[in-house]
Formats: structure tokens, C-alpha cells, sequence
């Protein structure tokens, strides 16, 4: 008899006689974030959908003071629109110890509550000028939250340590990617480009993490071995 993984619900069942994957849902409404993930994740027997298929999904304050409590805060809204599915959020930022930390949790809003990325970065460099801060040390911290079908849950993390460069330098990328020269690079994330972004980044570390813990969930249990 085929054992069923945690999450296969019998409406799952696609036609043509097979059973469906169980579903993970991501919670973020970010096109290239829910791309990255998906990607990441695409080895796996899930089926693997993201929050803005969900009609008048409108994701919920950021109000942690942590990415912990901040990816737990994603994590739970859309668990309790999704009770018997796998669901995934993530919550990042960059952190420069010699500010106390900041931005941190206030990366995305760190010059305004709708600021853009050049603003938020352009507020850091002149931050970092004024309080005249030479250790230029700085982190980018990613922390995921997985729960599972019956209640689970994970915790994942995953940190490129670096260094703020002086100035702007590079096209790719988004957000504090301009600045941020990784541990043995020379060159900014926004220079080195994303194939080399999504090597070492600090997302690309949590979610392997998380792919590697599912594996060991799901493997051989879709399919009954
Ligand atoms: P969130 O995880 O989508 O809430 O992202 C928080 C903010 O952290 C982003 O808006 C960026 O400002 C910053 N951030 C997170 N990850 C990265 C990255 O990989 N590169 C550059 N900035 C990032």
C-alpha cells in the first residue's frame, strides 16, 4: 500500500489516475524570491505554489523585532489559510554590527516606509559616513520558517558574512546588493552577478537547508518505497 506523506489530503489526487504531490506554499508575494525558491525546490515531490494565487492574500505587518519573529509572523497567516499544506516564509536583512546591527529588520524600510532600494542604501553609506564607522564589517542574515502538515515546526538560517563597500558599484541584483562585497570577493553582489549571488547567498543557504530536511521527509515516501 502507498504510505502517504504528511499533507497528502485524497482531494489532492490529479486526474489520470496519479496521486498529486503535497503542497508547499510560499509565503511571499515577491515574483523573483517566489521563482528562487521554487527553483531551489524543484527536485522535490511538491507541488509548490506561492501567496499571491491566493485571491485578496495581502501579506501581514512586519511587526517582529526579529526575522525570526518576522518569518514566524508570515509563516502563521498563511498556515491558517492553509492548515493541511507545507508552508514556507522567509524574513532577511542586512546587518552591520558597528550600527548596533541596522538596518536588520528595517532593511526594506530603513530610509521611509515605502522607500526604494537606492534610498535605503544611498541612507546607509551616508549613516555609516557621518557616525564615521570604520568597521565596515557587515552580514546578510536569512532566516526561514517551514511548517508542517501536522504541526511542525523549523527553523533555517543561512548568513553571507562581508563588508560595505564605500560607494554604489554594479547592475544585477536588488536591494544592499550594490555595496555588499562578499567574505573572499573583491567585487560587489551587484558586480559578481547572480549566478554567483545565488551560489553564496544567504537565502540560497537557508533554503538549502530547508531542501535537504524535506528530502529527508519525503524521500521514498511519494513514492511508497
Ligand atoms: P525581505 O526578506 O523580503 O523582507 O527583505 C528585506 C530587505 O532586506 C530587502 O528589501 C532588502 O533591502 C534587504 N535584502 C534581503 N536580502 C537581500 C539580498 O539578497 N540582497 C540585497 N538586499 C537584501
Amino acid at each position: 500500500m502507498t504510505e502517504h506523506p504528511p499533507g497528502y489530503l485524497p482531494e489532492n489526487r490529479s486526474g489520470g489516475g496519479l496521486e498529486a504531490w503535497p503542497q508547499i506554499w510560499i509565503a511571499t508575494t515577491n515574483k523573483d524570491k517566489f521563482k528562487e525558491i521554487k527553483e531551489l525546490l524543484k527536485s522535490l515531490p511538491l507541488d509548490v505554489h506561492g501567496a499571491s494565487e491566493l485571491p485578496h492574500y495581502t501579506a501581514p505587518e512586519e511587526i517582529g523585532n526579529t526575522f525570526l519573529e518576522n518569518a514566524r509572523i508570515k509563516a502563521r497567516f498563511l498556515k491558517a489559510m492553509k492548515p493541511e499544506a507545507w508552508v514556507l516564509a522567509d524574513d532577511s536583512g542586512l546587518e552591520v554590527p558597528a550600527m548596533r546591527n541596522l538596518p536588520g529588520v528595517h532593511s526594506a524600510r530603513y530610509a521611509g516606509p515605502r522607500a526604494r532600494d537606492i534610498e535605503n542604501t544611498t541612507k546607509l553609506l551616508h549613516q555609516m559616513g557621518i557616525q564615521k564607522i570604520a568597521d565596515r564589517t557587515a552580514r546578510f542574515v536569512c532566516v526561514m520558517v517551514l511548517l508542517g502538515p501536522t504541526g511542525q515546526d523549523q527553523v533555517f538560517e543561512g548568513i553571507l558574512k562581508g563588508l560595505v563597500a564605500g560607494q554604489m558599484k554594479g547592475k544585477t541584483g536588488f536591494g544592499y546588493d550594490p555595496v555588499f562585497i562578499p567574505e573572499g570577493h573583491t567585487q560587489t553582489l551587484a558586480e559578481l552577478g547572480m549566478a554567483v549571488k545565488n551560489r553564496l547567498s544567504h537565502r540560497a543557504q537557508a533554503l538549502r537547508m530547508v531542501r535537504t530536511y524535506l528530502e529527508g521527509i519525503l524521500q521514498g515516501v511519494v513514492a511508497g518505497v
